[in-house]
């Protein structure tokens, strides 16, 4: 696998999480970034599955100690994603998501310009209430406070999408799957004809084009003739 980072967002209730668990059951290798929150465990959420739970202390003391690599307050809680999750993506192989906020997905698209970013757009404002009131009833969280703060700041999140690479409409779930699954495929074929092309160029090749040019000049293939 490529060991690519997909930076995913989203307004809270999108379909994120759903579209994230479809397409990892699609594509093999993505391996699933489990972020830290300082909130609740909602719903049937467990640690260490959906998120590492934690307290605001613990929380704080990893972020003076450099554990995250991003992190960021959002509905009044801090999330972060931990350095090692990269880490050891990385040593496994696999790609790796990140399901973060805006002003989390700005941070690691600084640090890391490589990441790819896609953006998932709930299809319409009514579709997005909807399915945040389905999901807080369903989960026994019916705060109206907390469902009004999530939907306004879905204006916010949006006025950030021009700054991703993709944007997937997640309308019928089956189609936005399709599309996500076409982005980590070709971002992965690029990678792959990216090191194909470097690896052609490798002076230990001895491309023809290189042996050529080389003999042009009258220079042996290991270096510089000698005086
Ligand atoms: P997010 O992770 O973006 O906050 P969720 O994945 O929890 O959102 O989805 C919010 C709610 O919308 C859930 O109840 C989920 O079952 C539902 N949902 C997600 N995607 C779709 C879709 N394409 N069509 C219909 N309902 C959806
Ligand atoms: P929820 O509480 O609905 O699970 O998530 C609320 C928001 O926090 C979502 O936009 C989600 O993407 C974001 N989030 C989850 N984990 C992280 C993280 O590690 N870092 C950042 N910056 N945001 C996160």
């Amino acid at each position: 696998m490529a060991g690519i980072l997909f930076i995913i967002s989203a307004p809270s209730g999108s379909g994120k999480s759903t579209l994230v668990s479809q397409v990892r059951s699609l594509v093999e290798g993505l391996e699933f970034s489990i972020s830290y929150t300082t909130r609740q465990p909602r719903g049937s959420e467990e640690d260490g599955r959906e998120y590492y739970f934690t307290t605001r202390h613990e929380f704080e003391r990893m972020i003076a100690a450099g554990g995250f690599l991003e992190w960021a307050e959002v509905f009044g809680n801090y999330y972060g994603t931990a350095v090692a999750a990269l880490a050891h993506a990385k040593y496994a192989g696999r790609d790796l998501l990140l399901d973060i906020d805006v002003q989390g997905a700005m941070q690691i698209m600084q640090k890391l310009p490589e990441a790819v970013s896609i953006f998932i757009m709930p299809p319409t404002p009514e579709v997005l209430e909807r399915r945040l009131r389905n999901r807080s009833e369903a989960e026994h969280m019916t705060s109206e406070e907390d469902l009004q703060r999530r939907l306004k700041a879905a204006r916010k999140e949006l006025d950030r999408i021009g700054e991703y690479k993709y944007a997937i409409v997640n309308d019928v779930l089956d189609v936005a799957a399709t599309e996500m699954k076409a982005i980590v495929l070709t971002e992965r074929a690029a990678l792959e004809a990216d090191k194909a092309l470097a690896a052609s160029c490798l002076t230990s090749v001895g491309s023809p084009r290189l042996v050529s040019a080389l003999n042009s000049f009258k220079v042996a293939e290991g270096g510089p003739s000698p005086e």
